[in-house]
């Protein structure tokens, strides 16, 4: 039953339909729509580096549509199922629309109805009850106390199974902490990607300036020293300081050059075991001033995960794959003191309340967390909105090139001044300088 007033956020309509994501890949976008007007619409995000534990993201498999890509099948399991069941819920109840979609999946993975079915609905809700109550998602989350602008980790040069290159870690990174607002941070990064464009064309010729999936260049390098050596030129010929204004960091996406049978890991063309890799991250971190590393082993791995953890004590040690946004997942972690940090991808499990609940645990355990963006990605801006009004202090959206990745940026800028019309809005920056002694 809605009581007085709950009437305007009940849902009356849901629609979904096929769109396009960054890679050219169908994926869903969903609207939800109340009485009182509100409309929220969300476009679901898709990873190439897939951790093996995600929920399952439905695909069609009918090779006639899309190399059996469509998501046709979600769509109807949206219009059959899902939206027959919350149609007439109240849309600011979010817990209860993701427990019943949750039920009527029935499965551990969310593979009946398909995690990208139930989170184009479960992101949609949300954005609709926001949207009646007049408020922007980010308030909606978070409240007026959602004053905190994240970090953005801003991938500048992309390798592993996102780009046509031989490197094998996946992503290097900066993060501009040394500046006292968010827009400045970015603007520094804009300004070092500029450089190092100059720099790689230079030094490697003009196809080293092409770019991968997130935006950052793919140039034909042959090792993770030379992608670092590369960021920390662009940094000082951008006019900053490396280690001080900006840090580095790595996301290796680990499982991608492992070998299962063999148990070792092909790293820039040599085969390494995992003591091995552990002393390079270990060499890395003592040559450049890198301060996260995402996925510095394959995805089963959570002992060498504690282990690594303890030797690379003041780095931010960042499960991706080993987590998959799953509070159980994190649980098993922590007891062990696996990684101590979480990435976060509300596709990697499914709903909204999910993704809530693993931030919280998260901050129990003492884990920092990242909101993270997808490979395949489309112009819906949600994870900004997500990573200002739950606080978590810092995010992944690639770098400051493609539409898709630029979108995220832009709503940051957005957010970060209507905050700044009532009272200056804090900058995360300032909370991750490196805890070297
Ligand atoms: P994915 O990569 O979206 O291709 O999985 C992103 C990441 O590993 O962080
Ligand atoms: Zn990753």
């Amino acid at each position: 039953m809605l009581g007085y007033g709950d009437e305007y956020f009940e849902i009356v309509e849901i629609n979904a339909m096929e769109v396009l994501d960054s890679r050219g890949n169908p994926t869903l976008m969903v609207e939800v729509l109340t009485r009182g007007g509100g409309l929220g619409k969300a476009l679901v995000p898709s990873g190439a580096s897939k951790g093996a534990h995600e929920a399952l993201e439905l695909r069609d498999g009918d090779p006639a549509r899309f190399r059996g890509k469509g998501v046709l099948r979600a769509i109807e399991n949206i219009n059959r199922k899902i939206a027959p069941a919350i149609r007439g819920m109240n849309s600011s109840f979010q817990r209860a629309i993701d427990l019943k979609m949750i039920e009527l999946d029935g499965t551990e993975d969310k593979s009946n109805l398909g995690a990208n079915a139930i989170l184009g609905v479960s992101l949609a809700v949300a954005k609709a009850a926001a949207d009646t109550r007049g408020i922007p998602l980010y308030e909606y989350l978070g409240g007026i106390s959602a004053r905190t602008m994240p970090v953005p980790l801003m991938n500048l040069i992309n390798g592993g199974k996102h780009a046509g290159n031989e490197l094998s870690f996946q992503e290097f990174m900066i993060a501009p902490v040394g500046f006292g607002m968010f827009s400045d941070a970015l603007r520094a990064g804009c300004e070092i990607y500029m450089a190092l464009r100059d720099l790689l064309r230079k030094k490697y010729g003009p196809s080293s300036i092409n770019v991968g999936d997130e935006g950052g260049f793919a140039p034909n390098l042959r090792s993770a020293r030379e992608a670092l050596d590369a960021l920390i030129e662009s940094i000082e010929a951008a006019g900053m300081k490396p280690g001080r204004e900006v840090v580095l960091a790595l996301d290796a996406a680990a499982s991608s050059f492992y070998d299962r049978a063999s148990g070792m890991y092909a790293v820039d063309g040599e085969l390494m075991d995992r003591e091995e890799l552990i002393s390079l991250y270990e060499d890395l971190v003592r040559e450049y001033p890198i301060f996260s590393i995402e996925d510095p082993l394959q995805e089963e791995d959570f002992d060498g995960f504690s282990s690594l953890t303890k030797r690379l004590r003041y780095v931010q040690i960042v499960g991706d794959d080993l987590f998959v946004t799953n509070r159980e997942r994190l649980r098993r972690g922590a007891e062990i003191g696996a990684a101590n940090a979480i990435l976060i991808k509300a596709n990697q499990i499914g709903t909204l309340s999910e993704t809530i609940d693993v931030i919280s645990d998260a901050r129990a355990f003492g884990y920092r967390c990242v909101i993270s963006h997808r490979s395949g990605e489309t112009e819906d801006t949600t994870i900004a909105d997500l990573a200002v009004g739950l606080g978590a202090g810092q995010i992944k959206a690639g770098a400051p090139a493609r539409g898709e990745r630029t979108a995220k940026y832009n709503r940051l800028l957005e957010i970060e001044r209507s905050l700044s019309e009532y009272d200056s809005p804090q900058y995360y920056g300032a909370r991750l300088v490196p805890r070297r002694a």
